[in-house]
C-alpha cells in the first residue's frame, strides 16, 4: 500500500502533524514546515521499507529461544561475552524449566534492515500471547527440530501464522545432533507448507550454522509493513506489563500513524486513558526515544493503574484522535482470555493469609489471566480459589507464591469451572466441588470440552485412539500431515486431559505423540461429587466433581494413593470414597507404634535434635482431619506422580 516514498513535490493526503505547528503560518515559514512534514513522511516510508516484524515460533524445545541467541550475536544486538543461553528468557524461572513464559521482543539490525523479533512462548496454556505477538508480525520463523519432526504444535502454530496471513519460513533446526534426519523432516514440511523440500533451511542454533542465512531470507521473504503514517495512531497491544519502578508498560506494534512521548492516549477496549510517559524501543534492552513510527515495535511506558486495564490484544490510540469524532475502527482480534483451571491455594499457618492475599495481588498486577477468590474449607481454613489458563501456569504461579514470597500452602488438584443449572432453571457456574448443590436440586451440570489434536507417527494410531476413548474422548477425524504422519483430531472433556492424559500419550506412543487443544464447549453431563473420607470424616478439599462411570476408577485410584501418602498412625485408619454417602472404594492405613527416638541407640543429642526438627517441620506441613494427620501433598493426590 503505502510503501512508495513520496517525491518532495508531492503533497500526502493529510498533514496531522499541522496540529503541532501551530495555527496561521504564514509563507515561506509555512513552505518550510511543509518540506519538514514531507521529509518525516519520506522517512516514516523509508522506515517501514527497511523493517522487517517477525517472530519465531515452534513446539516447545525446538530450539526457538536459542536460534533467537544466535541471531542476537550475529547481528551485533548483544556482544558474546554479554551471551547467556536463552537469553531473551528474562525469568529466572524460565531458564531452569527451559521454557519461555513471557514474551520479550528485541530490535535487531542486518545490513540496513531493522529486524524487530518477538519470541513466543511455544506452550499451549500461553497461545493466546503467541496469536498475539503474530498479529503484530508480518513473517514467521517456523522452526522445526529435525530430530524430532513435525509436532502437534508446531501444526497448531501454523495455523494461527496462516490465519493471520504471515509469510511462513521454515527451517530445520539441529542439525549438528546425529539423531538429525533433514531429509525426512524436510519432506514432512514440504507437505504441511506445500513448498520444495530443496529450499527449506538448515541450521543448527548451538553452532549457528545456517543462521546468516535465515536472517537473509527474513528481508527477503517477509514483507515490510504496511500501515498509514499519517493516519490516526492505532496500536496493537501485543504483551503488558507492570514494573514495580515504572508502572505499566505496553509492547506494542504501531500500525498506523505515530506515537511519541507525551501522547494521550486511549485504549479502544477497555477505554482506559493515560499517558504516554515514556516510547522507545528493545535494543535489546528497553531504551527511550522520541516517537515510535508506522510499522515498528516498541515499548509505552504509561501512567495506567494496573495491566488489567491494558489487555493484550486491544488497540491503542490518541485520545484527541477519538475526540474529533473520527471513525477509527479497533485492530481485529481483540478477546478477553478466561481462565478454566481453578485449584484452592491454602496458606499451612493463618498467620500467612494476609501475605498469600499480598502476595496475589502482586502477581495479579503482571498477569491479567490471573483471577482469585476468597475459599474457606473446615480442614484447610482460610485460602484463595486461584483460577489459571491450564495446569504449567497453576505450576508457575505456586512456584513463585512459594520462592519469591516464601509462602508456605497447600495446594489442592486442579479442577475446571462447571455450570450448574438447579431445578428453578437457574445457572450458577462453580469452581469447586464443594459449590455442587444437592443432587435433589440440580437438573443438569456442563462441563467444559476440549477440541484436541495428536500429532503421531501412524504405527501408533491405534493405541491413540483407545487412549482418547478411555477418558470419554470422541474421535472426529484421521489426516495424514505426510504419508507417516497422521493428525487425530477428538473431542473430550478438559477435566481428563489435565490429569494423566499428556504422560500416557507419551507412553504408548514411545515420546513421539504430541498434544494440542483448545477449549469449545460446555456439556451436559452425568456428573456426581466424589466425597473422600479419612477416619470417617469426610475431607472437603479432597472432594471432587467426576463423570457417573468414572467415579468408582477414580475414587479406588485416589484413596490407593492416599494410602501410600498418608504416614501410619498408632491407630488403624480408614480411607474411603463415597458417592453421596455410598462407599465405592476403601483402604486401610495399618497402625503402627512409631516412637522414632528409641530408635537412636547412643545418646547424641545433636543427632536426636536434628530428627525432632525434621518432625515438628514435616508436622508444620500436616494438616489435622479428626485425629490424622494429612501431609500437603495428600491434596494434590490427582496430579502428584511420585508415589
Ligand atoms: P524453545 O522451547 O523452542 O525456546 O527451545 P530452546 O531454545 O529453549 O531449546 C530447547 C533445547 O534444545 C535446549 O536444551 C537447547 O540447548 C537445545 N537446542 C536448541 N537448538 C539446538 C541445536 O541446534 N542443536 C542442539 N544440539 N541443541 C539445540
Ligand atoms: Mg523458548
Amino acid at each position: 500500500m503505502c510503501t512508495e516514498v513520496l517525491p518532495v513535490s508531492a503533497k500526502p493526503a493529510a498533514t496531522p502533524f499541522s496540529a503541532t505547528m501551530g495555527g496561521s503560518q504564514g509563507g515561506s515559514d509555512y513552505y518550510d514546515m511543509y518540506l519538514a512534514v514531507i521529509s518525516s513522511y519520506n522517512q516514516a516510508l523509508m522506515n517501514q521499507s527497511t523493517t522487517r516484524n517477525f517472530c519465531i515460533i515452534a513446539h516447545i524445545d525446538h530450539g526457538k529461544s536459542t536460534l533467537a541467541d544466535r541471531m542476537l550475536e550475529l547481528t551485533g544486538t548483544v556482544q558474546k561475552r554479554d551471551m547467556q543461553a536463552q537469553l531473551l528468557d528474562s525469568m529466572d524461572l524460565e531458564r531452569e524449566k527451559g521454557i519461555t513464559i513471557k514474551l520479550q521482543p528485541v530490535k535487531m539490525k542486518w545490513n540496513d534492515y531493522t529486524l524487530n523479533l518477538i519470541d513466543t512462548p511455544g506452550h499451549v496454556d500461553f497461545s493466546y500471547e503467541v496469536s498475539r505477538s503474530l498479529a503484530a508480525c508480518e513473517g514467521a520463523v517456523l522452526v522445526v527440530d529435525c530430530s524430532q519432526g513435525i509436532q502437534a504444535q508446531t501444526l497448531a502454530n501454523v495455523y494461527l501464522a496462516i490465519e493471520a496471513g504471515l509469510e511462513i519460513i521454515p527451517v530445520l533446526n539441529k542439525i549438528d545432533l546425529p539423531a538429525a534426519d533433514p531429509e525426512r523432516v524436510a519432506g514432512e514440511v514440504a507437505s504441511l507448507l506445500g513448498c520444495k523440500p530443496e529450499t527449506i533451511l538448515r541450521v543448527s542454533g548451538k553452532t549457528g550454522a545456517g543462521v546468516p542465512e535465515v536472517l537473509d531470507a527474513i528481508v527477503e521473504q517477509v514483507p515490510p509493513p504496511k500501515g498509514e503514517p499519517e493516519a490516526p495512531l492505532r496500536a496493537l497491544i501485543f504483551d503488558s506489563i507492570y514494573d514495580i519502578h515504572r508502572g505499566v508498560i505496553l509492547f506494542i506494534r504501531v500500525v498506523d500513524g505515530v506515537i511519541k512521548r507525551h501522547d494521550e492516549l486511549t485504549l479502544m477496549a477497555t477505554r482506559a486513558e493515560g499517558l504516554a510517559v515514556e516510547v522507545g524501543t528493545f535494543a535489546p534492552k528497553q531504551t527511550a526515544t522520541p516517537e515510535i513510527l508506522t510499522g515498528q515495535i516498541g515499548y509505552v511506558v504509561t501512567n495506567l493503574k494496573s495491566i488489567s486495564e491494558a489487555r493484550v490484544g486491544d488497540t491503542v490510540t490518541l485520545e484527541s484522535a477519538l475526540a474529533k469524532g473520527q471513525q477509527l475502527e479497533a485492530l481485529a482480534g481483540y478477546r478477553q482470555v478466561k481462565p478454566f483451571v481453578f485449584a484452592g491455594f491454602f496458606p499451612t499457618s493463618n498467620e500467612q493469609y494476609p501475605a498469600l492475599k499480598d502476595a496475589l495481588e502482586k502477581l495479579k498486577l503482571n498477569d491479567a489471566a490471573l483471577v482469585y477468590e476468597p475459599e474457606s474449607s473446615q480442614v484447610l481454613g482460610f485460602g484463595y480459589r486461584v483460577g489459571f489458563l491450564g495446569l504449567l501456569h497453576l505450576e508457575i504461579i505456586k512456584e513463585r507464591l512459594e520462592r519469591e514470597y516464601g509462602l508456605d500452602m497447600v495446594v489442592t488438584s486442579p479442577s475446571t469451572d462447571y455450570i450448574v443449572r438447579n431445578t428453578a432453571g437457574e445457572e450458577t457456574t462453580i469452581r469447586s466441588a464443594a459449590d455442587l448443590p444437592d443432587p435433589s436440586n440440580i437438573q443438569e451440570v456442563r462441563e467444559p470440552w476440549i477440541k484436541g489434536e495428536v500429532v503421531v507417527p501412524g504405527d501408533y494410531i491405534g493405541g491413540v485412539i483407545k487412549l482418547i476413548n478411555q477418558i470419554r474422548g470422541i474421535q472426529t477425524n484421521l489426516s495424514y500431515v505426510d504419508e507417516k504422519l497422521a493428525l487425530v483430531a477428538f473431542d473430550a472433556p478438559l477435566a481428563n486431559v489435565l490429569t494423566d492424559f499428556y504422560d500416557s500419550l507419551k507412553s504408548i506412543t514411545s515420546g513421539y505423540g504430541s498434544f494440542n487443544y483448545e477449549l469449545s464447549d460446555y456439556r451436559t453431563e452425568q456428573l456426581v461429587r466424589l466425597d473422600i473420607l479419612v477416619a470417617g470424616d469426610t475431607v472437603d478439599a479432597l472432594s471432587l466433581i467426576a463423570h457417573k462411570d468414572e467415579a468408582p476408577r477414580i475414587g479406588k485410584q485416589i484413596v490407593e494413593k492416599l494410602k501410600t501418602l498418608i504416614p501410619r498412625q498408632n491407630f488403624e485408619v480408614s480411607l474411603q470414597a463415597a458417592i453421596g454417602g455410598k462407599i465405592i472404594a476403601r483402604e486401610d492405613v495399618k497402625a503402627v507404634r512409631k516412637d522414632v527416638i528409641a530408635k537412636l541407640y547412643g545418646g547424641d543429642v545433636t543427632r536426636k535434635n536434628k530428627l525432632l526438627d525434621k518432625q515438628k517441620k514435616g508436622k508444620k506441613r500436616m494438616k489435622r482431619v479428626g485425629k490424622v494427620d494429612i501431609p500437603a501433598e495428600a491434596f494434590m493426590v490427582l496430579v502428584s506422580k511420585d508415589n
